[in-house]
């Protein structure tokens, strides 16, 4: 039978371990905090930072909320950073991305203290993840990292393809996958798209972490028999729901549930361990800059 990775459990887990760490910062005197930063009018990015300050409320993290508008001077929200960076009661900052045209997306994620950058995107993290001596890992491919590893899902020596090559997801997904770890030490090949045969690599793969924001491109036909399918995928298609839409992954789940062995569903997969990785990113954060052991790793 396939198994079905319970996303929702394995994040409550997380969170409950978050919450421990809240305790014992509270108990060296450092509340932790998040900052968000939202310079955009898309109700997507506005309901994405609601959703992550709540989520903060959850565990004990205080959090922080600066609005920049959408037509503002990039100097508006590269000030806002720096006063950010200097404040003592924020140990992590996330800029909701994607910013405005009129904002170059590099200098703002240059501009993040890389201490208090707990989406992992400043490339100081980037080269610690890339040189195995991460920081902090970026949220989705982390919370995909611990979905594999809570399944007992075998990495080691295993065929890995990851479809898609952003600089979120792909890239840093791929990385963690061949770092000499338990959780990686897997062969990994990074389709995107100009690869020409992604069939042929995803009959291969033992592992699938289905990236590419195209809803339901990868079906069951194309996967190998047992094979473990890791579903990033987050897309909105019409539908005749009351919103008028519904969320698909990027995999067509009923073909691929009837050959994988185990496969993450959408919702319910990915999305709520990118949500609870956020969490534990910044009781790490506070963790590193006050010198308390929170024990993680
Ligand atoms: P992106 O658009 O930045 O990158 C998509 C990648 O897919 C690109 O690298 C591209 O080369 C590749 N691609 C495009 N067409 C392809 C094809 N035909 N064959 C193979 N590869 C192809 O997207 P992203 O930010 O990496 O996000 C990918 C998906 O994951 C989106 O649906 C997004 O909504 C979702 N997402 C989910 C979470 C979560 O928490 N679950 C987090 C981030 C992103």
């Amino acid at each position: 039978a396939t198994t079905v990775i319970d996303g929702e459990a394995v994040a409550a887990d997380v969170r409950a371990d978050v919450t421990t760490h809240v305790e014992t910062l509270e108990d060296a005197g450092v509340t932790p905090g998040l900052a968000t930063v939202l310079m955009s009018d898309d109700p997507a990015s506005e309901t994405y930072v609601s959703m992550k300050q709540r989520d903060c409320e959850e565990v004990g993290i205080e959090s922080v909320h600066v609005e920049i508008d959408a037509d503002a001077p990039a100097d508006e929200l590269y000030d806002a950073i720096d006063d950010l960076n200097d404040r003592d009661d924020v140990h992590g900052i996330l800029v909701q991305l994607p910013v405005p045209d009129h904002v170059d997306k590099r200098s703002v994620l240059r501009r993040i203290d890389p201490e208090k950058d707990v989406d992992g995107f400043h490339p100081e993290n980037v080269g610690r993840l890339v040189a195995g001596d991460a920081r902090f890992k970026p949220c989705t491919p982390h919370g995909v990292q611990k979905l594999l590893a809570a399944y007992d899902v075998e990495t080691e020596g295993a065929d890995a393809v990851v479809v898609g090559r952003s600089d979120i997801v792909g890239k840093p997904m791929a990385n963690l996958l061949i770092q000499k770890s338990p959780t990686g030490n897997a062969t990994t090949t990074v389709c995107h798209s100009r690869t020409e045969d992604l069939a042929g690599k995803l009959a291969e793969a033992d592992v699938v972490v289905a990236a590419a924001g195209i809803p339901e491109f990868v079906d069951g036909s194309m996967l190998k028999d047992g094979a473990t399918v890791i579903d990033v995928g987050i897309n909105r298609v019409d539908a005749d729901t009351e919103k008028g839409y519904e969320l698909v992954g990027d995999v067509e789940y009923e073909s691929a549930r009837g050959v994988a062995g185990a496969i993450t569903p959408v919702p319910g997969g990915v999305g709520p361990m990118t949500r609870a990785m956020l969490l534990y990113n910044t009781v790490k954060a506070a963790g590193l800059q006050y010198d308390v052991d929170v024990n993680l790793d």
